[in-house]
């Protein structure tokens, strides 16, 4: 049974910048997850930082992360991503399920860096690194597709 890295906050944990909790009602995702076959993990918070954090975006000049005050985040969010590939390539997992549009987890859109609820096409922290080591990479919106590739 193949295994699927999948966003903690997906699965209704509190680990989000601003403490919300949210949930994905899915059926396909439900199963997956009664079938034992979700490995969760938040990349920012294993990375260290803390519940709730400030938002951070990726400048796309640089590529580094920064928190609207211009804290550089880059390590803690490279931490988390490794951390995320670590957890991969012990439980030799090549599907993930991440949330869209987060700096670490966004797989097709992120937003732009200047902290004006403007989002891109682009990738997350994790996502990128995942995708490099060829972990395919999925988003909540289209986990159909993902379904597609399992069968
Ligand atoms: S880093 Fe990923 S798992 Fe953690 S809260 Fe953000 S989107 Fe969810």
């Amino acid at each position: 049974m193949e295994k699927i890295l999948v966003s903690a906050c997906l699965l209704g944990e509190r680990v989000r910048y601003n403490a919300e909790v949210i949930s994905l009602s899915d059926e396909i995702f439900n199963e997956w997850h009664q079938e034992g076959r979700l490995v969760s993990i938040c990349p920012e918070v294993t990375g260290g930082l803390s519940i709730p954090r400030a938002p951070a975006e990726i400048e796309q000049s640089s590529g580094k992360v920064f928190t609207k005050d211009g804290d550089d985040k880059t390590d803690a969010f490279m931490i988390g991503a490794n951390k995320a590939l670590l957890l991969c390539q012990r439980y030799n997992i090549k599907y993930a399920l991440l949330k869209e549009s987060s700096p670490s987890c966004g797989s097709k859109l992120i937003y732009d860096g200047h902290f004006a609820e403007k989002k891109i096409s682009g990738q997350g922290i994790t996502t990128k690194l995942l995708r490099e080591y060829g972990i395919k990479v999925f988003s909540e919106k289209n986990i159909a597709e993902l379904e597609k590739l399992l069968k």
